[in-house]
Parts: C-alpha cells; sequence; structure tokens
C-alpha cells in the first residue's frame, strides 16, 4: 500500500476512534493505536509512523527481528527518533522464543502462563530491563485461541507479582470470531469486569491498568466497552499479503 494511503487510514482511523471515545464520555487521548504490522514491510510501518502511529504490533519474534532495524533505519532517515516508538508483541510466544522476544520488545501482550512470564522474568534479569507484559485472557472461549481463561486470570496476576522484571500493565483478549454484537460486547466486559477485580484485590501503583481490545471489524465496541489500547491492522494497512 502507498504512504499516502497509509497516511489516510491513519486519519481515518484517529476519527473513528475520536468518535467512539466520545460517545464513552472519554477523551480520544484515553485510547492508544497499536498499527499491528504482521506481514507489512518495514517502508509500510515507517510510512505509519510518518503519519503518526508510535506503537506497532507483530505476532512472530522472527518476523520482528528482522524488521525494527530496517525500520529504525528508514526512521534515521526520515529525522524521526526511533526511540519514541513502542513495540508490542501481540501473538502467541513460544517458551523458547521468550529470551529473543524479551531483548527485542517493549511490551509483551500476551503472557498467559506461569512458565512464559517466568521465563521473560529470568531474561529481563540477563538484559538488565524492566518488561512491560499483559496477561492474554481467553474471554470467548475458542479453544484455538492464546490465553489464560477469566477464572484463572487473578491467580496468573498473583504469581506474577513476584518477578522482580516484570511490569504488569493490564489485560489484552481477542474478541470473538463472529459478527455476533452481543457476544463480542460480553467478551469485551468479561476484560473490563477482570481488571476491575484485580485493581480492587491488587491495586496499581503506576495509574489505571491497560485493556487492550478491540481490532479493525470491532474497535468501536471495544471503546465503547472501555478498551484503552485498540489493535489495528488492515484498517491501517489494508489487507495482509501472506505471499
Ligand atoms: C492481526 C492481529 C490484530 C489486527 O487484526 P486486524 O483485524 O487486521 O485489525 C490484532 N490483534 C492481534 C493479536 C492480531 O494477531
Amino acid at each position: 500500500m502507498l504512504s499516502a494511503d497509509i497516511a489516510e487510514n491513519w486519519r481515518n482511523l484517529m476519527q473513528q476512534v475520536a468518535a467512539a471515545t466520545l460517545c464513552s464520555g472519554r477523551p480520544a487521548k484515553a485510547i492508544k493505536i497499536i498499527g499491528v504490522s504482521k506481514f507489512q514491510s518495514a517502508e509500510a510501518i515507517a510510512a505509519a509512523i510518518r503519519a503518526g502511529l508510535r506503537d506497532i504490533g507483530e505476532n512472530r519474534v522472527q518476523e520482528a527481528a528482522a524488521k525494527r532495524p530496517e525500520v529504525d533505519a528508514l526512521l534515521a532517515d526520515f529525522g524521526i527518533d526511533s526511540s519514541l516508538v513502542r513495540w508490542h508483541f501481540v501473538g502467541r510466544l513460544q517458551s523458547n522464543k521468550a529470551a529473543k522476544a524479551a531483548a527485542l520488545f517493549d511490551v509483551i501482550q500476551s503472557v498467559d502462563s506461569l512458565d512464559l512470564a517466568n521465563r521473560l522474568d529470568r531474561a529481563c534479569q540477563t538484559l538488565n530491563k524492566q518488561l512491560a507484559i499483559l496477561i492474554e485472557v481467553n474471554t470467548s472461549g475458542e479453544a484455538t485461541k492464546g490465553g489464560v481463561s477469566p477464572e484463572m486470570t487473578l491467580a496468573l496476576r498473583r504469581q506474577i507479582t513476584q518477578f522482580r522484571h516484570l511490569n504488569f500493565r493490564g489485560l489484552m483478549s481477542i474478541g470473538p470470531l463472529t459478527d455476533d454484537e452481543t457476544c463480542i460486547r460480553q467478551a469485551f466486559d468479561v476484560l473490563r469486569n477482570l481488571r476491575a477485580e484485580i485493581e480492587r484485590i491488587l491495586p496499581a501503583p503506576d495509574g489505571r491498568l491497560e485493556l487492550s481490545m478491540g481490532m479493525s471489524g470491532d474497535f468501536p465496541i471495544a471503546i465503547e466497552c472501555g478498551a484503552t489500547m485498540v489493535r489495528i491492522g488492515t484498517a491501517l494497512f489494508g489487507a495482509r499479503n501472506y505471499n
């Protein structure tokens, strides 16, 4: 997709997000847009950053490891400071890739087991790094999805308090694959209620916990339901080219 088209998509997206936040009685800046750039080129990512995007989401460690230096080089050409850009891991993280992911990403949104948290923490100890993490919750019950069950989320949150190098920042979920708005809302409400429960029992020192929910097809609903991060792929970058 052309840079001009990506810039136009970005402006449209900002407007849609602003409209949805207005409906939910929050300022537009309460929502962070994560541009999910899997299968997109470094050029497309750099174009989105030029247009204003500051948070990138990727779901495969190898792909991100190859693209991040390329994106940084393009940003340098544009005179943009690449340290302003945060990279979020949003995919399923295999345990043997945990150390590499800990080194490469600023935020891991898909922590769903104690073992994975433990591996990330140990890697961060070696790196002397503090890593922001979200717990991924499977709110739809779909067996193909990653994420801890809603029932086990508080327990995992408690267990994670032992890890000195992990900063717990909130919850992430992928909405159910359906057009049924009621069903989508229910899943988002599950995530918001879990956040309320966690904030009550283990108050967060650095303000409210994040709710990462909503993608191209359902982000306005997610914002109405309280999302603070929306993860947008196709609505920003166009269709994915899987080759
Ligand atoms: C691909 C992906 C997205 C973005 O999906 P779109 O429907 O293209 O907006 C969001 N979250 C996760 C975890 C993804 O893998």
